[in-house]
């Protein structure tokens, strides 16, 4: 497919301070956009970021068709822009706009484009420790017509952020025993934008107790522990790293199915299966339960210090760095600059 290239007049790269970078505020000199309409996938253009000017009935607004993802580039030492592992970020993103009756943006537009909108803008990817080049591509419905129905046109766009080091304190977090996240036949696994609306309240009220982040739980018991906001939750229990299982209701993360696959080369025992609240809380008190961590695209890890759970607060051991979690973080940072022989062919290069 032939991209038109609609290049920046002047880049805005030296009015952004690279040393006090904020996750998610800075935005590259470019944009891929694609649009979709009569059945196919039409015009793909590389043009300056920038606003985009839409009528109030256009559907996404109403009724909730839009989807995105998240993935990052690094630079490493040699100076080589790489991609951890986008072909995940590929896959899952077309299995929510199957789900969401959206349609599937092709590996050309999804891949491709991307590779010519990092070529352009190569520059953004920072070259300081810990920092990278978030990508988001997304995707919304475009018809400007009220009803709910799926929208007949639609708009594929990918920009570009530098972001500085996510410093992961430990993380208190409270599990969620009244609200929901996802439940069985829902759109839970998908990576739609209601998922995060919809977590925001719950979210904000955990805040005002005091706690960084919600465990969500099952929508059917509130017994079984499933995710927390952007990140999928892993523990180790008795020596074995525990996970819930994805289903339908929990997003299907790339750093998740990464920690899993190293831990088994590794040789560690991987349970993927349900884990009830009660094993946790009793298995913290018992000393069975040593590491908590959500793991994600934008800390990796994150270490949790503090589970709360109906008004108790259950602290688990400090953090260690012979600990899995410190261990596995070090590996996949060491994989994503390039430092270390790719042997699970992770690294895609610009
Ligand atoms: N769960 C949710 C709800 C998320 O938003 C994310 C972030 N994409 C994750 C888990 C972690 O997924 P990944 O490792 O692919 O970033």
């Amino acid at each position: 497919m032939q991209i038109e290239i609609k290049p920046i007049a002047q880049s805005r790269i030296s009015e952004v301070d690279f040393d006090h970078l904020v996750f998610g505020r800075s935005f590259a000199d470019h944009m891929l956009v694609a649009d979709y309409a009569d059945g196919a996938w039409q015009k793909v253009t590389i043009q300056p970021y920038g606003p985009l000017t839409y009528q109030p009935a256009m559907m996404s607004l109403h009724y909730g068709q839009a989807i995105f993802e998240g993935m990052k580039a690094y630079r490493s030492k040699q100076d080589e822009i790489l991609v951890f592992r986008p072909e995940e970020n590929f896959k899952r993103f077309n299995k929510s706009a199957v789900r969401m009756c959206m349609p599937e943006v092709p590996e050309e537009i999804f891949l491709g484009g991307l590779r010519q909108l990092l070529q352009m803008d190569k520059a953004w990817v920072p070259a300081k420790e810990g920092c990278s080049l978030y990508i988001r591509p997304f995707m919304f419905s475009t018809d400007e017509y009220v009803g709910v129905s799926p929208s007949t046109t639609y708009k594929f766009i990918i920009f570009l952020c530098p972001v500085g080091s996510y410093y992961a304190k430990p993380l208190r977090v409270r599990v969620e025993t009244k609200y929901i996240r996802a439940a069985k036949g829902g759109v839970g696994f998908s990576k739609n934008a209601g998922n995060y609306g919809g977590s925001l309240f719950p979210t904000q009220e955990a805040n005002k107790a005091g706690y960084d982040q919600i465990i969500w739980t099952d929508a059917a018991t509130h017994q079984y522990v499933e995710e927390a906001g952007t990140m999928n939750l892993m523990f180790v229990v008795n020596g074995a790293l525990v996970t819930a299982p994805t289903g339908d209701t929990i997003l299907d993360g790339v750093t998740r199915k990464s920690v899993l696959q190293i831990a088994k080369d590794w040789g560690m025992k991987v349970e993927e299966r349900p884990l009830s609240v009660k094993e946790l809380v009793e298995g913290i008190q018992s000393g069975a339960v040593t590491e908590a961590f959500g793991a994600g695209t934008a800390a990796v890890i994150a270490p949790i210090q503090v589970i709360a759970f109906e008004g108790k607060d259950y602290e688990l051991p400090a953090r260690k760095e012979s600990d899995f979690s410190s261990k596995v973080f070090h590996e996949i940072n060491q994989i994503r600059l390039g430092e270390v022989a790719d042997t699970r062919q992770w690294i895609w290069k610009v």
